[in-house]
């Protein structure tokens, strides 16, 4: 045995309870009460938690995008995700009009490989939908590629998917497996919404709270009830990134009663924020697509993740600068979208969600390990605690009180939505495959560690 974790709680979806954990070549081999075998290290984890190692199943670093390109990296941002208690995270490949599927991922890969600190795999991401697309998204399901993002929006960019693409790939993962994920926006409707208030007058007399009034909450919804749609028809399964609105969550609710394959995940900002935020002096910095949106949507959302409505809680990492933000000088359709998350997320879901009783320590475990790894094939290797999995798990102080600042957070960023914010309960060691990777908030782990996992088709949840 090459490590043991003796006296922490070990915390699933299901129980908490005190147990050993025992380590060896980077697989838990044991977890059991007063484990007396010898190891070569043991780490005391009195009045600890013990959680899985949080999966983030939506990750964009290296992101060209607004006519700039992400200040993370694969590098800086997965030291990020390991000091934030992340032991694996999803990005994405897209396919480049005229190549294939394969080549994003090759392109992909050989901007990671050799630079993650912790595991990680892509989604995929089709946008040059024809019969060889279609082929090619079966073949990837059975070689470890088994989740497939697309766009209902970002015509411009050449990242949008139309409806019978949408169509068709849903219709792949009912005959072959597989999932499809959407970034849900209604985007003809919001392009013209955009247009209207992209003039002088309007600009400067809302500035950045622009960004919110062309996105107003139909603009997901119609796009989610879309999605749905399709799926109920294909009976293929689907997966809404990012949702944001009450509405997006009563089209979900129904839709899983009639028994519609579909799930959806929401990030901390939409559960933190709302969209008064747009109207302080550096407001601008918080935009993000889709944008936060109103008291009622927050409240909507953790209801749903308390009830199951919301199966995931991601972090949708995508970090500018300040100056990278400061191109839009007041013009809100310039300013580069996306905000930070990695670090941050775990204590943020624990203190907001768990500490100020919303959701359950249990369902907080579920929400950020164990259905991620579910939906996204990874499960049992990671996202659960249990003898033969891989070795990754946080030990956590759920009593160390922390103010967050973007002046200690190891985030490669000048600013943090949550800067000066207090949480109660912070990641105290990040252990991926039995290796120590984050120590009190500091990156302890080497560059280059980090596999690239090939993946199982979803399971139910
Ligand atoms: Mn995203």
């Amino acid at each position: 045995m090459n490590l043991k974790i003796s006296g922490g709680k070990i915390v699933t979806s299901k129980q908490i309870y005190k147990a050993d954990i025992g380590i060896t070549r980077g697989i838990i081999s044991h977890i059991q009460t007063r484990l007396r075998q010898p190891a070569k290290e043991t780490i005391d984890a009195s009045g600890m938690l013990i959680f899985p190692g949080i999966i983030d199943a939506h990750v964009h670093l290296s992101l060209p995008a607004g006519g700039t390109i992400t200040n993370e990296d694969f590098k800086s941002g997965t030291k990020a995700a390991a000091c934030g208690g992340i032991t694996t995270i999803i990005d994405f490949a897209a396919q480049e009009k005229g190549k294939t599927l394969a080549d994003a991922i090759k392109s992909r890969r050989a901007e990671a490989d050799g630079k993650v600190a912790v595991d990680y795999a892509l989604h995929v991401v089709p946008t040059d939908w024809n019969n060889r697309t279609a082929k090619e998204m079966s073949k990837l399901t059975s070689r470890g590629f088994t989740s497939f993002k697309m766009y209902m929006i970002y015509a411009k960019a050449g990242l949008m998917s139309d409806d019978a693409a949408i169509f068709s790939a849903l219709e792949q993962t009912a005959k072959y497996g597989g999932i499809v994920t959407v970034h849900a926006e209604s985007s003809n409707v919001l392009d013209m919404l955009v247009e209207r208030y992209h003039n002088k007058a309007d600009m400067k007399k809302h500035g950045a709270y622009c960004h919110a009034l062309s996105r107003p909450n139909f603009i997901e919804a119609e796009a989610v009830s879309r999605a749905v749609t399709w799926a109920e028809a294909t009976g293929g399964r689907l997966y809404i990134v990012h949702m944001s609105t009450v509405e997006g969550v009563e089209i979900v609710r129904r839709a899983k009663a009639r028994g519609v394959n579909v799930y959806a995940e929401t990030c901390p900002h939409y559960l933190i924020f709302d969209d008064s935020i747009f109207k302080k002096p550096d407001g601008f910095l918080y935009a993000t697509a889709p944008q936060v949106k109103k008291q009622s949507d927050r409240n909507a959302l953790w209801q749903a993740l308390a009830e199951g409505v919301i199966s995931v809680v991601a972090t949708d990492n995508c970090v500018f600068t300040r100056k990278q933000k400061n191109r839009w000088r007041g013009d809100f359709t310039r300013i580069p979208c996306g905000i930070p998350g990695l670090e941050t997320m775990l204590p943020i879901l624990h203190s907001y969600g768990v500490k100020q009783k919303r959701i359950s320590l249990n369902k907080m475990v579920e929400l950020l390990a164990e259905n991620p790894a579910k939906l996204f094939g990874l499960y049992p290797k990671k996202g659960v605690l249990s003898p033969g999995s891989d070795a990754d798990l946080v030990i956590f102080d759920p009593l160390k009180k922390v103010t967050l600042s973007y002046k200690w957070l190891q985030t490669d960023c000048d600013w943090s939505p949550y800067e000066g914010m207090k949480v109660e309960g912070y990641p105290v060691i990040t252990i991926c495959r039995g290796q120590v990777i984050a120590q009190n908030g500091r990156f302890v782990g080497h560059t280059g560690y980090g596999k690239f996992i090939h993946r199982n088709g979803p399971q139910d949840l």
